[in-house]
């Protein structure tokens, strides 16, 4: 099936026991059994929810994978994977990342004894010098957050293939509309459901999809073990966003496109980051790896102070300055006092993350009212 229909039906059999054709939000904490151990494949819900079910399903079809699993936020799907592994093992890690995944490695795994090295993959080959017999996985996001850097999937992929390491890769920023890493080569996808796939800013969920079953048992091993399980009603809304996702993502890219040019022609506006110019460092390989361009954009101005940052971020009427993204509504950020601001800030003026970076999340809207409120924003 093509992207659109699978969105539609993906995990979308009719309820067995009263042939509602959305699946219920099964609501309930645990399951009556006929006799001990004598059940219908359903024992206590944070090992088993049939809500929960159908949305690793449609999870799993969406991306091209054979098995996903849905946690209660993108960092507690980023837990779990860290968690297949042990003290002295090492990760390379992208160097340009969500922040949360960054705090998360730094200042919970690094003292249990997992060693993290931060890489430019932007080319690819920048790897292999940390690799060594410890090492064990590598973590990357592309595009990147909030850079819009672009990593080719397949090229490390061959890399982790070579040396007999997992490669996970965060595919948020692109939604599996448009892009599936496991087609490329990862061995694993994360999202935060949070963002494109739940779509309307209404929940906080993350999930994980693969192919491999042995690497699905461990991981549906630590999801129960450790807990961090939705609860159905969340499941339900994701499953719900699902439905939606090729137009929404079309939409975000169609509107993406217009915002993009119409800052990179403005005559106050300085840089542009996104990934659909031509000029972009990481254009061939997005127009390989990726299906269209999506609707994430930063940049600067040309006075870039932040002060004047500031006082354009609090003046968009129908942006709405908030952290997330995803969403059908435009909401601008500024990375480095808010979505960002976990990671030191020698660290971010190194990676090219300045203190007057703009980020924006282009919603559906229509573009028009969209240009028209950055326009009168900027001045
Ligand atoms: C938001 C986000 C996360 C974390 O997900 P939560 O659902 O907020 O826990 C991870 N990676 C990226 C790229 C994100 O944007």
């Amino acid at each position: 099936m093509k992207p659109g229909t699978k969105c539609i039906h993906a995990g979308a059999e009719p309820d067995p026991s009263t042939g509602a054709i959305m699946t219920p939000i099964y609501q309930t904490s645990t399951f009556v059994q006929e006799a001990p151990g004598k059940n219908k494949g359903f024992e206590y819900a944070r090992s088993q929810n049939p809500t929960r079910f159908a949305l690793e399903e449609a999870l799993a079809v969406i991306e091209n994978g054979k098995y996903g699993l849905a946690f209660s936020s993108g960092v507690a799907a980023t837990d779990a994977v860290i968690k297949l592994l042990q003290p002295g093992d090492e990760v390379i890690a992208a160097n340009d990342m969500y922040g949360g995944t960054y705090r998360l490695f730094t200042k919970i795994f690094e003292k249990f004894g997992i060693r993290f090295h931060y890489v430019n993959m932007q080319e690819a080959e920048n790897i292999q010098p940390y690799i060594n017999k410890n090492t064990k996985l590598i973590w990357t996001e592309t595009p990147t957050n909030p850079l819009i850097n672009i990593v080719d999937i397949a090229a490390v992929a061959a890399i982790t293939k070579a040396n007999n390491i997992l490669l996970c890769v965060d595919n948020t920023f692109a939604s599996p509309y448009l892009q599936n890493p496991l087609d490329l080569g990862a061995d694993i996808v994360m999202h935060s459901a949070t963002k494109y796939l739940g779509g309307h800013s209404d929940v906080i969920q993350g999930a994980l999809v693969m192919n491999d079953q042995a690497l699905r048992d461990q991981l549906y091993f630590i999801q129960k073990s450790c807990g961090a399980v939705p609860g159905p009603m969340d499941c339900f809304l994701v499953l719900r966003g699902i439905k939606t996702l090729h137009i929404r993502m079309q939409r975000h890219c169609e509107n993406g496109e217009k915002i993009a040019h119409f800052l990179r022609n403005h005559p106050k506006v300085g840089h542009v980051y996104w990934c659909g110019f031509n000029d972009h460092p990481g254009y061939a390989v997005a127009k390989k790896q990726m299906r269209g361009f999506g609707g994430m954009i930063s940049f600067t101005l040309k006075d870039d102070s932040v002060e004047t940052a500031m006082k354009l971020l609090s003046s968009t009427k129908v942006f709405a300055l908030a952290e997330s993204l995803g969403g059908v509504e435009s909401l601008i950020n500024h990375p480095a006092t808010m979505t960002h601001a976990s990671i030191p800030r020698e660290e971010r003026i190194k990676n090219g993350l300045s203190d007057s970076l703009i980020r924006l999340s282009v919603g559906i809207e229509d573009a028009e009212d969209l240009i028209d409120d950055l326009k009168s924003a900027i001045g």
